[in-house]
Formats: C-alpha cells, structure tokens, sequence
C-alpha cells in the first residue's frame, strides 16, 4: 500500500507524464498514452507508422546500423508495438542478433588463469552474443534506459544481457544456445554475490534482466536472484550506485519483484518533483520506464 502522501506525490507525476506524453508522436508517446488510457484513435494509425518506420531502418542482412544493441533495440519497439514474435520484421531482425551468439568479441571468451579460476571464461560460459570484434571498442556504450557502461569488458557483458531479455522477450526460449546463455548466467555467482565490488550495480540489474523470460522451469532461480537484488533496495527504495530508472525497468519484468518497484515510488515522484523525468524529451524513455513503475505500484 502507498501512504497518503505518496498518493498525492503520484497523483501529481502522472498529471506531468499525461502533460508531457500529451502530443508525442513516438513510441514512447503511443505507449505512454495506452498506459494512462488517454489513447486516441489517431495513435493506432500512429503505431502502424512507427512500426513501419522501424522496419525501414532495417538493413538488408535483418540489422539496425550493424549493432547488436540497436538491432535488439529495433525487435523490442516492433514487439511493444503489438508486432507478434512471428512478425517478419521481428523474426528478420531476431535472425541477425541470434547470429552474434558465440561469435569473437563476447564476454568470456578468452581464457587465461586467472579468468579460469573465476570461472569466466569459454570454459564457463556459453551462448553470448559479440557486439563486435574485440579490435572495434565499443564502449562507452548506452542503452534504451539511459544508462551508460563504461569498461570494454562490462559494455560487452551488458550488450548480451540486453539482448538475451530481447530474445526471450521473442519467445526463443528453446533454443540451446539461448538456454546456454541463460544457465551461463545463472551459474555466474561472481556476479550475483559481487554487488558494488568487481561488479557495478548496474551490470548485475543486466544480468537479471536477462533472465527475466527465462522458461518456467528455471523461474524459482530467478526469482532468487531476483530477491536478492530487492534485497539491496534501501529504505528511500533506491539502490545504492545503481540507476534508479535503470533498477525499476529490470524490476517491471519480473512478477514477484514488484514490491521493490512500489518502494522505489517516492524516488520516482523526487525524479518527477526535479524536472528530470516527464520534462525533456530526451528523457523520453525514462520518462516512459518512470510512468510503467508508478502505474504498476498504483494498480
Ligand atoms: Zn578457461
């Protein structure tokens, strides 16, 4: 339950996110305006648009400008905007990324002493994807939510999570290499024991938004993993070095987390109250992210 306060707080950031989303004709708007039931007939030719518009921006081979991140990003808007997995466009695109799997460049796939003993590397871990070769950097690199990894190493760990929660979100949960991918990181104790230390807060919310769609028999792992990360909220309902909008957009996707989003409400409404959210279109994404949280703590 939200407290009375919290109530008049959320009730004045959905009133900013109606007034920012009003007129926005994107796919965060059209998604927004669903969310706050303020859609009009104009936003399903508007949907049809916008999903025609990412189609075209694919290129031949099924990409998005070559990149793994923006090619995951391409198949994640088509499926929000009611595409079904079997879409072409989707499929097309999902053809590219489930191509990056195992390819050099991944995270992992070296293998020296120490990286053994630690149980990261080739002999550990399967079924991630390469952003690319590892003679191309590609960090810093960001992402949808805003939030940038800086380290080579880690913006190639967070490009695979990232596509594993599109592909899942695909329904390609049968695939050996994507359950490899899965079973790799939930085997990563390193990681899920290692917050704030060797691994940033935010690479671990990767992680487990990457095994968010796991399949069904491998849920009570996540929910575990799930619980621990919940565990780290403080009491304000941030996380302590994570991004908040970051933490409430991993937390969305899994059902039992969804205490932790309702705590993170007064951290959403101060994000609001600062102009940082549901003001500047290029926190658009944010700003949407922000909306699903506090719309799913007042439901
Ligand atoms: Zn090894």
């Amino acid at each position: 339950m939200l407290s009375t306060a919290t109530r008049s707080d959320v009730a004045h950031a959905i009133g900013r996110a109606t007034a920012f989303f009003a007129e926005r004709e994107t796919r965060a708007g059209v998604l927004a305006r669903r969310l706050l039931g303020t859609a009009s007939t104009r936003d399903a030719v508007l949907a049809d648009h916008l999903t025609r518009e990412r189609r075209q921006r694919t290129r031949m081979d099924g990409s998005t400008d070559g990149s793994l991140v923006k090619s995951a990003w391409t198949a994640l808007e088509l499926l929000q905007l009611d595409c079904p997995p079997d879409h072409a466009g989707v499929v097309r695109t999902m053809g590219w990324v489930l191509a990056r799997q195992s390819q050099p460049g991944r995270f992992g796939e070296e293998c020296s002493d120490e990286r053994h003993a630690q149980g990261l590397c080739q002999h550990f871990l399967s079924g991630f994807f390469s952003p690319g070769p590892t003679d191309v950097g590609v960090a810093p690199l960001s992402f949808p939510s805003g939030v940038t990894v800086h380290g080579e190493e880690e913006a190639r760990f967070a490009a695979s999570c990232f596509a594993l929660r599109v592909v899942l979100r695909a329904r390609q949960e049968r695939r050996q290499t994507v359950l490899d991918h899965v079973r790799s990181l939930l085997n990563l104790g390193q990681v899920w024991s290692g917050w704030g230390g060797r691994w940033p807060p935010d690479l671990v919310l990767f992680a487990l938004s990457g095994l968010a769609q796991a399949p069904l028999e491998l849920q009570d792992r996540v929910e575990g993993l799930a619980a621990q990360v919940a565990r780290r909220q403080r009491a304000d309902g941030s996380w302590a070095g994570a991004d908040l909008i970051h933490a409430v957009d991993v937390m969305l996707t899994l059902p039992t987390a969804h205490a932790a989003v309702r705590a993170a409400v007064p951290q959403i409404c101060r994000l609001s109250h600062d102009g940082e959210i549901f003001e500047d279109p290029e926190a658009e994404e944010r700003s949407l992210i922000a909306l699903r949280g506090l719309k799913a703590a007042a439901a």
